[in-house]
């Protein structure tokens, strides 16, 4: 190769994909259709219309169509944020004394801090051209919160969030944020639901989960005319928003006649990596090149590591449709010291499927080497790393680390999701030397498991 590579990998604002990928279309075995709890049939158009908008729930359904053109109105909202850089890791490099080469796709530039905001806008857009007046989420973190507020601003559509009770109180500033764009922020679960209310009762002092934010989010609604459910996550439709950051690497990498032997990325829901991956696992399925693609999880919350491959409920009130997953079981609540994001007890179905048929692996970390890792990435490359991206950076260390005994040249790529100026208590706790590294025993996960429904997978 010629040409010396650039610390940052641009893309002109005319390269930015037009269209999304669906790697469902190049999948030989499809992700198993999410059922109707109810009847354990599939979700049919309609079914799921009360739930979802309608142009999205045609994309969520949808495992044939390759390219989903991106509407005009979405792409021009992309050019405030994207193209995200690539970034080549030369000062991590240096630090490990690694033959690899590392580049990061950086999609923390923008307000809400995350990759989330490339679904929410395209999100916000399709419940806008629906006429409705507004949609309802939950949010963990607080980083799809933020996302969706922004782009529901934008549309000029009301938003309500339920935000992780723990999230609540420990991240007020990203609270904060969204109501500077108007939304409307719930604690969960909160007396304002029947299944809130429910899970109180039950559970007294809990800190929530995503399962029960999910269920209040959804019972909002379905009961209020004029609003459905949107997720930052799991979903199909989601994953296929965030192929933008895969189609834009490939881009950025080919301009360099660079080929990847690694891909590296988080896993909550699988959103990120996901589209990360799209269209390297679509050649992958084509047979037209090998990857070694790796999902990282935390060892706090290890859907893929630990988890079993079932039919699950996506939300802890179990009125959600059924989906055939990774997943720790819908009763699943990680321990509340856990600091690092990516909390949610399943996996999107389409990682799922890849995973379970060998098209990538998977490893976990636990939380103290991943703000390790985070540190060590904040003092060389200059961005402080949001700790659900530093589940991707410590993995990217461990394989450059690997090279370094081997002698390997490998390319490693990896997806730095967003920044962590909002998530500086879990800093705080490493640095205070308080976080500890808290793993589910088998027989805690055998509880979880003991509530998966009865349908045949
Ligand atoms: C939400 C989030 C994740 C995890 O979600 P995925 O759907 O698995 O991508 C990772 N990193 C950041 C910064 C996030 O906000």
């Amino acid at each position: 190769m010629s040409k010396e590579i650039p610390y940052k990998i641009y893309l002109e604002e005319s390269e930015i994909p037009t269209s999304w990928y669906n790697v469902r279309s190049d999948m030989k075995i499809k992700p198993a259709p999410l059922l109707n709890p109810g009847t354990g049939q599939p979700l049919s158009l309609e079914e799921l219309s009360p739930i979802f908008c309608e142009e999205l729930c045609k994309q969520e359904l949808d495992n044939d169509t390759a390219f989903f053109p991106i509407p005009e109105e979405i792409v021009k909202f992309y050019k405030m944020y994207r193209p995200s850089p690539l970034v080549r890791a030369y000062f991590l490099e240096e630090a490990l004394g690694t033959p690899a080469k590392i580049y990061y796709k950086f999609e923390g530039n923008n307000t809400s801090g995350s990759h989330k905001l490339n679904s929410a806008i395209a999100q916000a857009y399709y419940a806008k051209k629906q006429g409705l007046k507004g949609v309802t989420t939950e949010t963990g973190a607080g980083q799809w919160g933020t996302a969706l507020s922004m782009a529901c601003a934008y549309f000029g559509l009301d938003c309500k969030v339920y935000m992780v009770k723990i999230s609540y109180e420990q991240k007020p500033f990203r609270r904060e944020v969204m109501r500077v764009y108007g939304a409307d922020v719930t604690a969960s679960p909160s007396d304002t639901t029947e299944v809130g209310r429910k899970i109180l009762e039950q559970f007294p002092g809990t800190t929530g989960s995503l399962g029960c934010a999910i269920s209040e989010a959804v019972e909002v609604a379905v009961k209020n005319e004029g609003y459905r459910y949107v997720l930052g996550s799991v979903l199909n439709q989601v994953l296929l928003h965030q192929s933008i950051i895969g189609l834009e690497t490939k881009a950025a990498l080919d301009k360099y006649g660079i080929k990847p032997d690694t891909i590296i990325g988080c896993a909550g829901g699988g959103s990120n990596l996901g589209g990360l991956i799209a269209p390297f696992m679509g050649e992958k399925l084509r047979g037209e090149a090998d990857y070694d693609i790796i999902a990282v999880e935390p060892a706090s919350c290890p859907s893929f590591t630990r988890g079993k491959f079932a039919y699950d409920f996506c939300d802890t009130g179990m009125i959600c449709p059924l989906a055939k997953m990774y997943t720790l079981g819908s009763g699943f609540i990680p321990s509340a010291n856990h600091a690092g994001g990516l909390r949610f007890h399943g996996m999107s179905t389409i990682l799922s499927q890849l995973y379970h048929d060998g098209y990538m692996r998977a490893v976990s970390a636990k939380q103290s080497e991943v703000f390790e890792a985070a540190e060590l990435f904040a003092k060389c490359e200059g961005t402080l790393p949001a700790p659900e991206s530093s589940h991707a950076i410590k993995a990217a260390i461990d394989e450059a680390l690997k090279c370094k005994e081997t002698g390997e040249e490998k390319t490693i790529v990896f997806g730095l999701t967003g920044t962590g100026y909002f998530d500086l208590k879990g800093y705080q706790q490493y640095n205070d030397g308080d976080l500890t590294d808290y793993i589910p025993t088998d027989e805690e996960l055998e509880k979880g498991f003991a509530g998966l429904p009865n349908v045949e997978a």
